[in-house]
């Protein structure tokens, strides 16, 4: 079953490879190791897409590996790997390095799942525990490359590409399937959403991602996808806000959207992401979400703040204008309505303070956009938030929600000298 493609029949382009990663590569290969770039890295060079980020996959232990660099750290406790870090600050990079890992074959799977008086010290020994519905809790058996392989999700996600030789090894026709633009699941799909059901997320993640390139979901991959949603139900919130942001925050939001819609699930996912879906064609929403696939187009940075946000002004404005009708204070007003939105639509990952305190923030400087007198204005520009509430306010001002001259004038005061400043504040009188 192992191919190996030379560079003449995959055709990747080795200056789309980075330099770090074949750095890491090098070093574990001049100590004996086997070395490999791995998985969706593979996958975008073979597509001609430069890859955001680079993972290694070897038979060195996380130690061995953290043995080897200046800069390494072994994290994780479900998945042990090793982060090899390049560079300081802003301009950092992380090389992801992980050890083949044994497949876990689905006999042992039904086994546990068919056994409902299996121990919890069995389970512990066991090489792979699995829970009562196939879902595996524990993966971190090293194995030979060909079970490495066949525990990863998609065929053309479990390729190795030795930047050396320039060749690849595929054991799953990767090359194949990325040539026929097809995203096909390893072994049986309706197994393999079962033993992750976040493989159902990444399904439409990379149809999304590489829809625009005329990849499919391959049928038999596309057949269980409704039917496993509700073992979603089993995954923890937190993993699944952080798919959900994955979805969201990639550089293909609308994609995602209109591939959710076109296989069926456009809820059900998680209750955020229904109302992202809900309102994706609302005017603010929209111009929100296009902008994000725009800023990460450019390579710029996006926060999830500001989409979720912009996705969730509406029962914020909502809730606003209902208490200040029953004459609450404006600003009061405000503060509450925020965190009602907060209780009913974020619920239980409001445990993420900054991400929390950042769309709190963001709302809370709305009103004060509309005071143009007095220090007022040179406050606001000073806060640290200023430029994403700023941002939020140009959304608005675009969209209609609010007057396009008031944009205007907050863009000339930010850039503005103190002269400028002067005269705006005397034109906002
Ligand atoms: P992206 O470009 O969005 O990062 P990726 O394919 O690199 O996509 P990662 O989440 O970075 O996705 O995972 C790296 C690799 O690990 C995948 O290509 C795949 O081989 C494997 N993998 C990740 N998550 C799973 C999963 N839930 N089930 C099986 N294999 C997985
Ligand atoms: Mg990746």
């Amino acid at each position: 079953k192992r191919a190996e493609v030379t560079a003449e029949a995959h055709g990747i382009d080795p200056k789309l490879v980075d330099e770090r990663a074949i750095n890491v590569v090098s070093t574990l290969q001049a100590a004996g190791f086997e070395a490999y770039i791995v998985g969706g890295a593979v996958r975008d060079l073979l597509v001609g897409l430069r890859p955001k980020d680079f993972d290694v996959a070897t038979n060195a232990t996380p130690e061995q590996v953290k043995g080897l660099f200046r800069r390494a750290f072994i994290i994780g406790r479900r998945f042990r790997i090793v982060h090899v870090v390049y560079g300081r600050g802003r301009e950092h990079e992380v090389i992801e390095v992980s050890t083949f890992r044994a497949h876990m074959d689905n006999a042992a799977a039904e086994q546990v799942a068919g056994n409902e008086r299996t121990s919890k010290s069995e389970l512990a020994n066991m090489k792979h525990a699995v829970d009562s519905t196939g879902r595996v809790l524990r993966d971190n058996v090293w194995g030979p490359q060909d079970e490495d392989a066949a525990r990863r999700d998609f065929t053309i996600n479990a390729m190795y590409y030795d930047p050396k030789s320039q060749i690849v090894v595929d054991y799953h026709g990767g090359i194949k399937d990325s040539k026929n633009r097809v995203i096909r699941m390893i072994g049986d799909p309706a197994t393999r959403y079962r033993e992750d059901p976040v493989r159902i997320i990444r399904a439409v993640r990379f149809a999304a991602k590489l829809g625009a390139l005329g990849f499919k979901i391959e049928p038999k991959t596309a057949a269980p996808l409704v039917h496993s949603q509700k073992l979603l139900a089993d995954v923890p919130q937190s993993r699944l806000f952080d798919e959900m942001l994955k979805l969201l925050q990639t550089g293909h939001a609308i994609a995602t959207i209109e591939q959710l819609k076109a296989l069926g699930m456009a809820t059900g996912i998680y209750p955020l992401l229904d109302v992202v879906v809900e309102r994706a064609e609302q005017p603010f929403v929209r111009a929100a979400l296009q902008d994000t696939d725009r800023r990460v187009g450019e390579g710029k940075p996006v926060a999830p703040s500001f989409l979720l946000a912009c996705v969730l002004w509406a029962d914020v404005r909502e809730g606003w204008a209902k208490r200040q009708a029953q004459r609450q204070p404006s600003f009061s007003a405000l503060q509450d309505a925020i965190e009602d939105v907060f209780n009913s639509r974020i619920g239980d990952v409001s445990g993420r303070g900054k991400l929390a305190g950042d769309m709190r923030e963001t709302w809370l400087m709305q009103p004060r956009f509309e005071k143009r007198t007095g220090s007022t204005p040179y406050s606001l520009i000073d806060q640290p938030r200023f430029r994403a509430a700023f941002d939020f306010m140009r959304l608005r001002a675009d969209t209609g929600e609010i007057d396009e001259a008031l944009a205007e004038w907050w863009q000339e005061f930010s850039v503005g000298d103190d002269n400028q400043r002067q005269d705006l504040l005397e034109q906002a009188r």
